[in-house]
């Protein structure tokens, strides 16, 4: 059961009130030495392909590995959203993530336009179909619709979509989308959801560890 906290552009809680949780963090670029010294596992939001280069904004592995930092997320559905990102740049930037060492949860989801025209298993297996197992691969099912508007997939919609991505890649799959404290344990029970990738709730300490404790009672 992996429960990770995605700060996305907040400055996010003091690494110190996390110290000892079994979570992962995912700070902005500017907290990440600060959350890899308070002792937590510790990932980027994104990371370039190339180790270095004429790539203006951009960090790459080597930077993050360099930093003490675990692993990145990539292709969270802002990016593809609002930054141009595509399966081709996810599938770049998984690839060269997972050979330099680090470990990478990629976010796969559909819109909500897509899930009500019933076209959520085909987008599921394009946005799968440049990646490859790797066992430092985790997957986040991440419905774009349940992002950051308080909608949540029932755990039933998050089962069915998590059997079928297993079905086409074998990786953990965590959810994402508006997990918080009190639908958490519903949705962590279900036999193929692995974990959650929490965003709005984990920038609160005590919405995160009670989502944490949930996975607890969950793995017990
Ligand atoms: C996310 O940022 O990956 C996310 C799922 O956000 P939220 O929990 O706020 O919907």
């Amino acid at each position: 059961m992996i429960i990770a906290g995605n700060w996305k552009m907040f400055r996010g809680p003091e690494p110190s009130a996390l110290a000892g949780l079994d979570a992962i963090v995912c700070p902005p670029y500017t907290r990440l030495r600060e959350c890899v010294e308070a002792g937590l596992m510790t990932y980027a939001q994104n990371v370039h392909w190339e180790s270095e280069g004429a790539y203006t904004g951009e960090i790459s592995a080597p930077m993050l590995l360099e930093l003490g930092v675990a692993g990145s997320l990539v292709g969270h559905s802002e990016r593809r959203q609002y930054f141009g990102e595509t399966d081709e740049t996810v599938a770049k930037r998984t690839r060269a993530a997972l050979t330099a060492g680090l470990k990478v949860i990629a976010c796969v989801g559909e819109l909500r336009a897509e899930r009500e025209s019933g076209e959520t298993e085909n987008v599921l297996r394009r946005q799968l179909s440049v990646l490859e197992p790797h066992p430092n691969l985790v997957l986040a099912y991440e419905p774009v619709w349940a992002i950051g508007t308080g909608l949540t997939a029932t755990p039933e919609m998050a089962q069915e979509a998590h059997a079928f991505i297993k079905s086409l890649l074998d990786a953990p799959v965590l959810y994402g989308g508006s997990v918080k404290a009190d639908n958490a344990a519903g949705l962590l029970a279900q036999p193929d959801v692995d974990g959650a990738l929490v965003g709005g709730a984990s920038l609160d300490v005590e919405s995160f560890k009670a989502i944490c404790q949930a996975a607890e009672r969950t793995r017990s």
